[in-house]
């Protein structure tokens, strides 16, 4: 069984919880690409408002893809980093399951998995 140890505490930051609200509005490292979400969806960028947004138009859409796609590969570097630490808590080594591997390469599907839209 695929054991996941989730960190509760933001790594870009130091706040004690790292959520897609604290990413999304709140964590200071991710300004700069909250500030270009926000020139296209507006100031407004709580969840709802950020869904409306993105079902709206496309640039919208684009706009929070390129969010997500942006903050995911820099957490996923950094903790690719921690993990490559050797000096690292040896419980932090995740190793990427067979699955995984196989289907890393593959973009997510746009419609998250459900047919029909
Ligand atoms: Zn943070």
């Amino acid at each position: 069984m695929l054991k996941v140890i989730v960190d509760l505490w933001c790594i870009a930051c130091g706040a004690s919880e790292d959520t897609a609200l604290h990413t999304l509005e709140v964590c200071v490292a991710w300004e700069p690409q909250r500030r270009a979400l926000s020139a296209v969806l507006g100031r407004d960028l709580s969840l709802p408002s950020v869904v409306r947004a993105m079902l709206d138009s496309e640039r919208s859409w684009q706009a929070a893809v390129s969010f997500c796609e942006e903050v995911m590969t820099q957490k996923e570097t950094a903790e690719r980093a921690r993990e490559d630490d050797a000096s690292a808590d040896p419980l932090r080594h995740k190793r990427m399951g067979v699955r995984r591997r196989r289907f890393a390469h593959l973009p997510l599907p746009r419609n998250n998995g459900v047919a029909g839209r």
